[in-house]
C-alpha cells in the first residue's frame, strides 16, 4: 500500500489518498479506518458498477455500512444539472441525512457530478472518492474540483470539494477499454513533461511498452509519480487563484480548441496529445526549449501509445476540416486569454514548464501550420 497526502490550507487533515491493488476489496476497512461512518450512498455509472458494484458494496456492508446504490447513464452526457437533481432526490428519499456519506465509484465523470452533489447536498456532506479510469486516477479525481456542464461550456457550474479520502486500486483498470487507457496515458505524460524528469525518461526509453496496461509493479511506479506531480502543483495554488495551477494545462490551450472545433467529439486525450506536440513546436519557435530533440521525442512516445500528434490529419478522421486560424479563434473564448493575450504553457526542458503571456498570434499560427501534419 502506497500512502500520498494533499494539503489543502484551512484545514487540519490532508487529504489521504490509498494506492493498493485489491483495495476495492478492502474499500470498507478503509474507511473505517479513516474514521469515516454514517449510511453510504455508492453512485457509479452503469458499466462501472456491473464491474465493480457488487464488490465495493460487499466490502462496504461487510465492515458494517448500509449501502444505498445509485446507477447513473455512461457518458459526458450525465454531467448535468438536471442529474445532479435526479441525485439529490434520491439521497432525500432514502433518508440520507447530514451524517451521509458519498462515495463516487468511476470515471471523471461520475466523480465530477457525485462530487458536486456532495459538496451541495445539505450544504455539503462527506465524499470518497474511487476513481476507476486511467484519467481519474492521475488526474480527475486529484485537486477538489467537482462539477457539472451546461449547454453553454463545459464544468461551468461546480465547487472546490476535496473529498475525504481517495481510493486507488490498480486492477480496476483491467477492464478499462483501451481508448481509455490511450487517453489517460496523455495526462501521464503531460505529468511527466511538467514535473517529473524521470518518468519522461521511462516513457521515452520504450514507447510501445505503455500501449496497453504494463505490469503491476510498472503501473504502481506510473501512477505514484504520476499523482505525485499533481499534488505538487495543486498544492501549491489549491483554489486556482495565484497561477502555478496554470501549468497543469500544458497542451489544453490547444487542446481545448480542438475539443472546441470538434463540438465536443474528439476525446480530451487525443486532443490533449496533438495540442502537446503545438505547445512543443510554440516552445522551439519562441526559443525556450533547450532540448531540440524533445519535438520527435514526443511524436515518438505519442505514436507508441496510439495517440494523435498531427492534428489536420487526426480531426479528418472525425470529418472535421480545420484551419489555424479557426483554431486560434477557438481560443478567444478561453479563460486564459487575460487581458487580451493568449496565455500558453512552454516547455523548456523535461520538468520545466512555464507560463508565457507574451506569445504572437502569429507565432501561435506558425506551429499550428508546422504540427498540422497532411
Ligand atoms: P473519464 O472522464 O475519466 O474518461 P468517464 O466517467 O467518462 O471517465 O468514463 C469513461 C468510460 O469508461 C465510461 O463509459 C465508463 O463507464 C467506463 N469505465 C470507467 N471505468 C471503467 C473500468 N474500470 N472498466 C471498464 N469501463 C470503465
Ligand atoms: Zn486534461
Amino acid at each position: 500500500m502506497i500512502t500520498l497526502h494533499l494539503h489543502f490550507p484551512e484545514r487540519t487533515h490532508a487529504l489521504p489518498i490509498l494506492l493498493a491493488p485489491g483495495l476495492l476489496d478492502r474499500c470498507g476497512v478503509a474507511l473505517q479506518e479513516a474514521g469515516l461512518e454514517g449510511p453510504v450512498a455508492l453512485v457509479s455509472d452503469t458499466t462501472v458498477a456491473a464491474h465493480y458494484g457488487a464488490r465495493v458494496r460487499r466490502s462496504l456492508e461487510e465492515a458494517g455500512f448500509s449501502v444505498l446504490e445509485i446507477h447513473l447513464p455512461p457518458g459526458e452526457g450525465t454531467k448535468t444539472l438536471d442529474m445532479a437533481a435526479v441525485l439529490y432526490r434520491r439521497l432525500a428519499q432514502d433518508g440520507i441525512g447530514r451524517d451521509g456519506l458519498l462515495i463516487g465509484l468511476g470515471g471523471g465523470v461520475v466523480l465530477d457530478l457525485a462530487g458536486f452533489v456532495a459538496a451541495t447536498y445539505m450544504r455539503g456532506i462527506a465524499f470518497v472518492s474511487i476513481p476507476t479510469t486511467l484519467l481519474a486516477m492521475v488526474d480527475a479525481s486529484i485537486g477538489g474540483k467537482t462539477g457539472v456542464d451546461l449547454p453553454e461550456g463545459k464544468n461551468l457550474v461546480g465547487a472546490f470539494y476535496p473529498p475525504r479520502l481517495l481510493l486507488i486500486d490498480p486492477i480496476a483498470l483491467h477492464t478499462l477499454p483501451a481508448a481509455e487507457w490511450r487517453n489517460g496515458m496523455a495526462e501521464v505524460v503531460k505529468a511527466a513533461l511538467i514535473g517529473d524528469p524521470t518518468l519522461w525518461q521511462k516513457l521515452r526509453g520504450d514507447p510501445a511498452r505503455w500501449a496497453a496496461m504494463p505490469d503491476m509493479e510498472t503501473l504502481m511506479d506510473l501512477l505514484t509519480r504520476a499523482i505525485a506531480v499533481k499534488i505538487r502543483i495543486v498544492e501549491q495554488d489549491p483554489l486556482e487563484t495565484q497561477g502555478e495551477r496554470e501549468v497543469l494545462n500544458l497542451g489544453h490551450t490547444f487542446g481545448h480548441a480542438f475539443e472546441r472545433v470538434s463540438g465536443y467529439r474528439v476525446p480530451h486525450g487525443e486532443a490533449v496529445a496533438a495540442g502537446m506536440m503545438a505547445a512543443t513546436a510554440l516552445s522551439a519557435r519562441q526559443g525556450c526549449l533547450e532540448e531540440p530533440r524533445l519535438f520527435q521525442d514526443l511524436e515518438e512516445v505519442l505514436q507508441g501509445l496510439g495517440l494523435p500528434t498531427r492534428w489536420r490529419a487526426w480531426l479528418a478522421r472525425y470529418d472535421i476540416d480545420t484551419s489555424p486560424e479557426d483554431i486560434i479563434a477557438a481560443m478567444d473564448t478561453d479563460k486564459k486569454r487575460r487581458g487580451g493575450r493568449l496565455r500558453f504553457v512552454l516547455i523548456h526542458r523535461p520538468g520545466v514548464v512555464r507560463v508565457h503571456s507574451d506569445v504572437p498570434d502569429e507565432a501561435v499560427r506558425q506551429a499550428l501550420e508546422e504540427t498540422a501534419g497532411l
